[in-house]
């Protein structure tokens, strides 16, 4: 058995990012930035009024008060938008909107609850600091500021930042194609009637949920029966796919011939049975240009070797600049017990008490039970060797956001 770390490395030397391409902001969630962003311009691009209300001189009015207003000219209306034309002389004033750039001359903003209309005039009654109610060129970003680097995940904010600097199309990856099977003789598909002995197929439908979720483009082949020269065929077309993932048949019962069929499909081999639980009988290889994952049937195994394995592929072939589930510590809120074997991820709930996090494993740690994914949100990660970990110990997590 090949260790996790080393299973990883054997498969992550071998990928590569995928080529960029331009796509319009707007459509650009959930993609991976390929390109450094820095704007060409200050933002925002000019000093501009953070109220609505008056631009002044603040020095006419600085013994402004409710009791004794003082009062200045309105000489211009500056909606925002548009540019004022006269700069702002002593004693005089602006109407100004939110948004419209100041005007010459002027250096802070009164906003208008503290003013009162008068003819041609406007009654101040609140002496405002230089530079008050004013947003600064550059405020936001600095004209040829680097505001996002390549390699970052776009989120909302991310597009906003990306279209405030004028862009309106963005160089992200490509996005990965990803193929799923299901093998197995029992596993039906749902929707079907279920025959004696079969289950529903679970997997085929959570790794193609992952492979969407992680910033690939999935197609699901559908099931292959155990031993099936069908499923050759299929392999060997799943060949234009950058990932082929299998789930089932990669153990060592009598029917779990993937490991067989994937040779006689042509994929070499990089690495089969890896020391962790669940996951164990994990298989990757590679057949030119794609890679091939054969993953446990067991519905957790599967997703759980998903995040081991795929995910990080995934990250890297997207161009991105974390490579894997992002990972962290937590207090262990009960004690675990475990055969002192392979390293193990188990399944858990993390828990926010005040300003500590703590992680609840899940009541079943079966590879079976799928049910123990829906509720958990991290993988506890421990070393090998272990045989007993005491509640109140700082563990590693690994989160599944
Ligand atoms: P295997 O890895 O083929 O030995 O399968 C291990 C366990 O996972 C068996 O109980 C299978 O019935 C189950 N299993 C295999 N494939 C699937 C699937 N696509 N959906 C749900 N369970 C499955
Ligand atoms: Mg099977």
């Amino acid at each position: 058995m090949i260790k996790y770390d080393l299973a990883l490395r054997k498969l992550l030397t071998r990928a590569r990012p995928l080529n960029a391409e331009l796509t319009p902001v707007l459509k650009s969630l959930g993609r991976v930035l390929r390109e450094d962003i820095c704007s060409p311009m200050s933002i925002p691009p000019f000093n501009k009024s953070a109220m609505d209300g008056y631009a002044v001189r603040s020095a006419d009015i600085s013994s402004a008060t409710p009791q004794s207003p003082v009062e200045l000219k309105v000489t211009e209306d500056i909606p925002a938008g548009s540019v004022g034309k006269k700069r702002m002389k002593k004693g005089a004033a602006a109407r100004i909107m939110t948004g419209a750039p100041l005007p010459v001359g002027a250096d802070a903003v009164v906003m208008v609850e503290d003013t009162e209309k008068a003819d041609g005039c406007v009654r101040i009654m609140k002496a405002v600091e230089k530079g008050e109610n004013i947003a600064y060129a550059g405020e936001d970003v600095r004209k040829g500021q680097r505001i996002l680097h390549a390699g970052t995940l776009i989120g909302p904010a991310e597009m906003g930042m990306i279209a405030a600097t004028g862009r309106d199309k963005v160089k992200v990856g490509i996005k990965p194609k990803v193929a799923v099977i299901s093998t197995g003789d029992e596993v039906a598909t749902p929707g079907m009637k279920l025959k004696r002995g079969q289950i529903f197929d679970a997997n085929g439908y959570s790794l193609t949920g992952l492979a969407v979720y992680r910033g690939a483009e999935a197609r699901f082949l559908g099931i292959a029966r155990d031993r099936s020269g069908a499923l050759v065929v299929k392999i060997k077309q799943a060949r234009k796919f950058d990932i082929l993932i299998l789930s089932g048949g990669v153990s060592v019962g009598d029917y779990d011939l993937v490991q067989e069929i994937l040779t006689e499909a042509g994929v070499k081999m990089l690495f089969w049975k890896v020391a962790i639980k669940p996951g164990m009988p994990t298989y990757a290889g590679v057949h030119k240009p794609g890679f091939v994952l054969a993953l446990p049937g067991n519905p957790v195994s599967c997703m759980v070797c998903f995040e081991l394995f795929v995910r990080p592929l995934l990250d890297v072939m997207l161009g991105k600049q974390e490579i894997g589930p992002r990972r962290g510590r937590a207090i262990l809120m009960q004690d675990a017990r475990m055969k002192p074997t392979r390293r193990k991820f188990l399944r858990g709930r993390l828990i926010e008490k005040g300003s500590r996090l703590y992680v609840k494993s899940a009541s079943s740690q079966q590879s079976g039970v799928l049910r123990s994914m829906i509720e958990s949100d991290v993988l506890i990660d421990i070393p090998e060797n272990i045989e007993k970990v005491p509640a109140g110990s700082e563990v590693d997590i690994i989160y599944l956001e």
